[in-house]
């Protein structure tokens, strides 16, 4: 069980493969985690169906039975997990302060592994329709249009690489773009202009996403010029309009770049020592499960390193395997 009387040597925010991975290692290493996730444990991973590309598994593994594996690997370690809202982070004292629903927990080393939400377009369906049509990940999914008909949506990057990645699978990629020009680096956008799979849909917006009980079935564009609003029969919509870090708890109190991810420099360390970070919310290029789960063990590797200098202190310290309750009042 968590106990806010105890001082950790990790806590470890967020549960998807990073944390969980961290969780993992950190727990081998007898650091006896705290893992605080949210409403959803498993993060992402848990919205997809199944996962082909993490290795070890030859016939593909269910997003959600291997975030539910790697948390029962993280406790056969003695992680501890603890469900609730992150109100408050407290990086300027040591301990570091953790508050979870009016509970403040204390630990010595953070590992931040919060993720990033994928933008969506705000339509009625579309969440509902994950796993069945409508995917926020082409090298996640892209496997399942074999011969079919996408949307992707978007001008940036990742829309561009996204529509000439599912030309290796789909007979025919729309791109549907708000605007009449893309917002992608010059070589991304040759590479999908140029690519007679892939057709533009310019100046509009999808505006709905048509779907029956096996899943999508085409989507409503709506030109944002004159109005006029078209059918187009598709079987899947890949969402690429961005993603929003998960870090405004550390807004001041840690470096981020302009579009608000953690920097990291020397694998997971962020610009306070003893906070790592590790997954999505340091990685706005990969976000692959497996360079998340990646980097989640760079971050437990690291976070042990920093607890191996600390000098000893017997009122903070709570060496190997035992975390030591204070005499501290409860905050
Ligand atoms: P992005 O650059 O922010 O582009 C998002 C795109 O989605 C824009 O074209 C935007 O339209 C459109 N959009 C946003 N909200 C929308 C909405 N509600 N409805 C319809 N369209 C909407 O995001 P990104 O492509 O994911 O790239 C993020 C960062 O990662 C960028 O810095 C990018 O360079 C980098 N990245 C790099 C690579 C690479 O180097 N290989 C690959 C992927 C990503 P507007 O153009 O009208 O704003």
């Amino acid at each position: 069980m968590p106990n806010n009387n105890l001082i950790y040597e990790t806590i470890i925010l967020g549960s998807g493969p990073a944390g969980l991975t961290a969780a993992i290692y950190t727990g081998r290493s007898r650091c006896c985690p705290l893992v605080i996730h949210g409403r959803q444990p498993g993060g992402q991973l848990t919205t997809t169906t199944q996962i082909d590309n993490f290795p070890g598994f030859p016939q593909g593994i269910d997003g959600s039975e291997l975030m539910e594996n790697m948390r029962l690997q993280a406790e056969r370690f003695g992680t501890n997990f603890t469900e609730g809202e992150v109100t408050r982070v407290d990086l300027g004292e040591r301990p570091f302060r953790i508050c979870v629903d009016g509970q403040t927990y204390r630990c010595l080393t953070l590992i931040i592994a919060t993720g990033a939400t994928p933008k969506l377009l705000g339509l009625g369906n579309e969440e509902s329709l994950y796993g069945r049509g409508v995917s926020v990940c082409a090298t996640c999914d892209g496997f399942f249009y074999r011969d079919k008909e996408v949307v992707v949506v978007g001008g940036g990057d990742t829309a561009m690489e996204e529509a000439v990645f599912l030309t290796r699978f789909a007979k025919k990629v729309t791109v549907v773009h708000r605007r009449d020009a893309l917002r992608a680096t010059p070589v991304l956008a040759d590479r999908a202009l140029s690519n007679k799979q892939v057709e533009f849909s310019w100046d509009s917006m999808v505006s709905e996403i048509v779907a029956d009980q096996s899943g999508v079935t085409g989507v409503r564009i709506k030109n944002v010029t004159n109005g006029e609003e078209t059918e187009l029969r598709c079987d899947g919509v890949f969402i690429a309009i961005g993603h929003q870090p998960n870090t405004s708890l550390f807004d001041g109190q840690l470096d981020m770049d302009d579009e608000g991810y953690i920097q990291t420099g020397n694998g997971t360390e962020t610009s306070v020592r003893g906070v790592m970070a590790a997954g999505d919310v340091q990685d706005p290029q990969f976000r692959q499960a497996i360079t998340a789960a990646g980097s989640g063990c760079m971050a437990a590797i690291q976070a042990e390193r920093y607890l191996d200098d600390l000098p000893y202190d017997p009122n903070l310290s709570c060496k190997k395997g035992i975390c030591k309750e204070t005499n501290r009042e409860q905050e």
